[in-house]
Order: C-alpha cells, then sequence, then structure tokens
C-alpha cells in the first residue's frame, strides 16, 4: 500500500514507535486482568525513572489530555483564596491562570514578551507582591510553552518556591521526556504531562508525579477538590493496588494505552533518559542549523530559551500561512502559530519522541519546509540545508551535556 498519510511532525500528537502502535492496537484488556495490572504497575514505577523523581513520589494516570493533567495539579493544590503565581510564557501560561481562577486562587501572572522568559528576579518580585496581598501556596510554570517554543528553566524557580515556603508546579506537556527535569534533585513538586508529546504515545493519557510535600498539602485541604474524578485520594488506593500487582477500580482505564505506556517507557529506559533527552538536542541543534541555512528566524529570541522539542519559526517576508499546506503537499504536517500575537505569521514544527530516534524524518521535515520555501518564492537551497542537518544527526548523542 502507497504511504498516502503524512508524516506527523506536529508539536504533537507525534509519530509513534512500531511497538508502540502494535500495543495500542491490541484488542482492549479488562481493566482487572493479569496484562493490564502488569503493564500499569511496570509504567507507575517507570514514570518515577523517566521523572528521576524519589520513591516516595507518586505517579497518577488518568484518561485525559494534558489540560487533565494542569487541572489535576491545581485542584488538589489549591484552595479558594490561596495566593498563586504563574510564570507565564505563552497560551499555556494563560489557560493555567485560567484553571486556578476557576478554583478561586488569587493569581499573579509573571509574564515575558512572546519569545522571552521572565527573569527568575521578576518571578521573586512576584512572590513578594504575592505575599504581601495574604498567604501564598504555589509556583505555577510551563516547561516548554508549545505556542511560543520557548524552554524556562525549571530548576531555579523550583528552589526560589522552596525558599519561600511554597509547592512549585510545571507543565511538563511539551517537555518530559525530551528537556532535562530532575524531579528529585530539584525538589520539584509535581510535573505533569500528555501522553502524546515527547513520550512517544497517541494522545488520551494525563500523567503526573506528586511529590511528598504535594500529597501532604492535598492531605491537609479543608475539603475535598471540587472533582472526584481528579482527586487524588479517589486514585491513591487504585495505582497503590496496581503497584502491588492486585485489581483495583475506581473509573475505567483506557486500557490499550496503558499497554503503550508501559512499551513508551521501556523504550525511553531501555535508551537511558540522560540518553532520550541527548537525542533530543542533538535533534533541536540539527534543525536549528537546517533553519539558519534556510532564513528562517526562531520565535525565542536567544538561542538557551529555545526548546529542544519543537520549533517556533517566524515566516520570512513575503511568505505567509500558505506555507504550512505546501509542506503538507510534500508529506509533512506541520502546525501554524498558535500564540494569539503569532498566528499567520509562524509556524511550528514538532521534533519530539520516536521522531528523534529516526534521522531521516527530520531529515525528511527539513527537505518539504525548504521545497515548500522555495514553491513559495523563496531563495533557498533545501539540500544545504539538509546536509547541515545531517552533518549533525551523524554525530553520537552527548548524553552529560548540560542544558
Ligand atoms: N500545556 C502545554 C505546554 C501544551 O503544549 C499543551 C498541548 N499542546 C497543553 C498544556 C494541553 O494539552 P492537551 O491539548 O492535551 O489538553
Amino acid at each position: 500500500m502507497p504511504e498516502t498519510r503524512p508524516l506527523l511532525m506536529i508539536p504533537g500528537p507525534v509519530e509513534i514507535s512500531p511497538a508502540v502502535l502494535a500495543a495500542v492496537s491490541t484488542p482492549p484488556p479488562s481493566h482487572t486482568s493479569r496484562e493490564l495490572i502488569d503493564a500499569f504497575a511496570e509504567s507507575l514505577a517507570a514514570m518515577r525513572r523517566v521523572w528521576q523523581a524519589g520513591p516516595e513520589s507518586h505517579p497518577f494516570v488518568v484518561a485525559g489530555g494534558g489540560t487533565a493533567a494542569m487541572e489535576m495539579a491545581a485542584a488538589n493544590l489549591v484552595e479558594p483564596g490561596d495566593g498563586v503565581l504563574v510564570a507565564d510564557t505563552g497560551y499555556f501560561g494563560a489557560r493555567m491562570a485560567e484553571i486556578l481562577r476557576r478554583l478561586g486562587a488569587r493569581v499573579r501572572q509573571v509574564a515575558a514578551p512572546v519569545g522571552e522568559v521572565p527573569p527568575v528576579e521578576a518571578i521573586a518580585q512576584g512572590l513578594a507582591a504575592l505575599e504581601q496581598e495574604g498567604p501564598a501556596k504555589a509556583l505555577f510554570a510551563t516547561h516548554v510553552d508549545t505556542s511560543t517554543g520557548v524552554r524556562l528553566d525549571p530548576e531555579p524557580l523550583a528552589r526560589l518556591a522552596r525558599e519561600h515556603g511554597l509547592l512549585s508546579v510545571v507543565d511538563g506537556v511539551c517537555a518530559t521526556g525530551g528537556e532535562r527535569f530532575e524531579m528529585a534533585a530539584w525538589e520539584a513538586d509535581v510535573y505533569l504531562t500528555g501522553s502524546q508529546k515527547a513520550l512517544g504515545l497517541p494522545p488520551g493519557l494525563a500523567l503526573l508525579v506528586a511529590s511528598p510535600r504535594a500529597l501532604e498539602t492535598r492531605a491537609r485541604r479543608s475539603a475535598p477538590p471540587p472533582s472526584l474524578y481528579l482527586d487524588w485520594h479517589a486514585w491513591r488506593p487504585i495505582l497503590a493496588a496496581y503497584e502491588e500487582h492486585r485489581p483495583s477500580y475506581f473509573s475505567t482505564p483506557p486500557t490499550q494505552l496503558i499497554l503503550a505506556l508501559r512499551t513508551a517507557l521501556r523504550e525511553i529506559l531501555a535508551d537511558g533518559i540522560e540518553t532520550r533527552i541527548a537525542r533530543h538536542r542533538q535533534a533541536a541543534r540539527a534543525l536549528r542549523e537546517a533553519w539558519e541555512v534556510l532564513g528562517l528566524v526562531p520565535v525565542p529570541v536567544r538561542p538557551e530559551i529555545a526548546a529542544f522539542t519543537l520549533s517556533a519559526l517566524r515566516l520570512p517576508p513575503g511568505v505567509d500561512g500558505s506555507l504550512v499546506g505546501r509542506i503538507l503537499e510534500r508529506g509533512v504536517a506541520v502546525a501554524g502559530g498558535l500564540h494569539p500575537e503569532l498566528r499567520g505569521t509562524s509556524f511550528r514544527v514538532g521534533h519530539m519522541g520516536y521522531a528523534v530516534t529516526r534521522p531521516e524524518m527530520l531529515l525528511r521535515t527539513v527537505r518539504a519546509v525548504g521545497e515548500a520555501l522555495a514553491d513559495a518564492g523563496r531563495p533557498v537551497d533545501p539540500r544545504a540545508a539538509e546536509a547541515a542537518a545531517a552533518a549533525i544527526l551523524d554525530e553520537a548523542p552527548q548524553p552529560k551535556v548540560a542544558g
């Protein structure tokens, strides 16, 4: 059969490996079957390793999008009147603030211009102002904002939160498994994600790991969270039973996705989390080189704050949003701009999960973008761009480089 579907290089959902596809394509096992329970138990243990979380931390996995994971973190930790600070780097920071407002929190946002990250000092000042207004509870940040392609460094923010006696919650939906995050070492409290990004699964799972401090905060609430489905206390005994290989039930899990989760996490851990992140860094370096050869300018204003998991790129002069369609005609799906200030003037390419283990997918993407730009009238050399990316992808990944 000829390949008719495009290569999926949007910033999620992404291409998945043949083994993950096979796992998700099985007839659904019962949620109380040995097969499912074993897959669940292995996945929960593997999550702690991928998240680099401590043994006392608690992983949660429920059916839902990344937004459900955001809601779960907020609903368990935040009570009406609590002061919270959101380090806002784009579309998803604004969403987090909206979720927190709906829970009755007192929300202060510290935003940065599009393509920038707020400096730690500005966030520290924001926290001081928040604390002056009343008791503060938590600091929320987006690791990689998918609308701007900007990566914020969560480590100093987790430290800042600790210094203020606050919890730190990091949205890793476009980062977990593709960007460095050391939950235990950094003493971060919640790191959350969705399955369809750097973990390399189809959409449908909301995942997070909560620290012991976060769990205590839930336990000390004056009233349960408004959502029963997202309540950690509804899920804890169920997941604890799964970890002990016993059947249990609260709400039916998407059983094939749990089989696929085990497979995807096995693949990441077989590579090693450090190597997997190094592959993302290498893919990003290769594509940045190619974009430069093609004259494309990234939205992030400095290379140090550009994500490894996606490229957000400004459309060059004289080229409009129809570029995305021209790229698709060449068999590669990329995404248009999402941030209100970038719609119609930018496009985005995902490079996370399985694709970073397949140089030919990355090179095919460079070729399609280059040819589409030439088609749109830009004086570019797609082959030179491909060669520039290939030279970097030929190197061995460097797991120990910082960043
Ligand atoms: N946060 C970030 C950083 C995201 O990229 C996304 C999805 N693009 C979300 C949250 C929301 O995830 P979902 O669309 O799965 O609800």
